[in-house]
């Protein structure tokens, strides 16, 4: 396992490449935005052919750019390793706490003897950390933050794409500004945000999602616009982990999760 210290590390630094990758696209719609306006103004001897050209070389980077951070953020080379989710949970929790406000309060709730997952320990801590600095960014001054970590048996994957069996679920609630239906329904596509200029990269939940997905999981939205939101992730059990530790008695499903 990668000691704390160089996996914060690697959390900041993937920060800063999401950082980067905002800048660099605006240095590609830029080129395009200006062979729009010229062509609109349709001046004789424009050369409209060389205008095109330019655009189309700039949407064609623009379109690499994203194909490499997808295949960066669904970690081709991520590690299968037996992790501890509760340890990963414990370690995004100490790094965010440090730029809270100070009304804001932390709740965990986590289930005693949580299975493991397989996977890779820095990608799931960049999961949970993203969901995390969006729960924060929500709220502002004031708030809670509830996390929790349980084993669930589901026999009917409340999410498409997930096949039935037992889960790690980790939610991570708010009690932030929410989002409408419409917000919902945009927010895991890479470079949406809604935060001001410099403070979203809009890459957070499309890499959270990405990473999600390559490890067989899902993640469940659940959000009232003015009351909070809750981000559910479930991560397939360790089989391993699961026979050692037994089956939890299957619960009903909140609405949301
Ligand atoms: P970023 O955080 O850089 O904006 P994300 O992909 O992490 O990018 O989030 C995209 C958008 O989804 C945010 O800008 C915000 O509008 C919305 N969002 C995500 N999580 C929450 C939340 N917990 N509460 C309210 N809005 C959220």
């Amino acid at each position: 396992l990668e000691s704390r210290s160089l996996r914060s590390q690697r959390l900041e630094s993937i920060g800063i490449i999401a950082g980067g990758i905002a800048h660099d696209l605006n240095n590609v719609l830029t080129p395009i935005l200006m062979s729009i306006r010229l062509l609109q103004k349709d001046r004789p001897g424009v050369d409209k052919a060389a205008l095109l050209k330019t655009a189309q070389a700039s949407v064609e980077r623009g379109s690499q750019m994203v194909r490499q951070l997808l295949s960066f953020a669904g970690g081709i080379e991520g590690q299968r390793v037996a992790v501890e989710t509760s340890r990963v949970l414990d370690e995004v929790l100490s790094l965010i706490q440090h730029t809270l406000a100070k009304g804001i309060r932390i709740h965990t709730r986590l289930q005693p003897s949580l299975w493991t997952v397989m996977g890779d320990p820095t990608q799931l801590a960049q999961v949970l950390m993203n969901l995390c600095v969006n729960a924060r960014d929500a709220m502002g001054n004031e708030g809670e933050m509830t996390i929790t970590g349980e084993n669930i048996l589901l026999s009917d994957p409340p999410l498409l794409g997930v096949q039935p069996g037992p889960f790690v679920r980790i939610t991570v609630e708010d009690t932030g500004m929410g989002m409408t239906a419409e917000v919902v329904e945009r927010i895991f596509d890479p470079f949406f945000t809604t935060k001001e200029f410099g403070r979203g990269t809009g890459l957070g939940l499309s890499t959270a999602m990405g990473i999600v997905k390559s490890h067989g999981g899902g993640i469940n939205v659940y959000s009232e616009p003015g009351r909070g939101t809750r981000m559910t992730v479930y991560l397939p059990a360790n089989p391993d982990a699961v026979r050692s530790l037994g089956l939890p008695i299957v619960q009903p499903i909140r609405p949301g999760q």
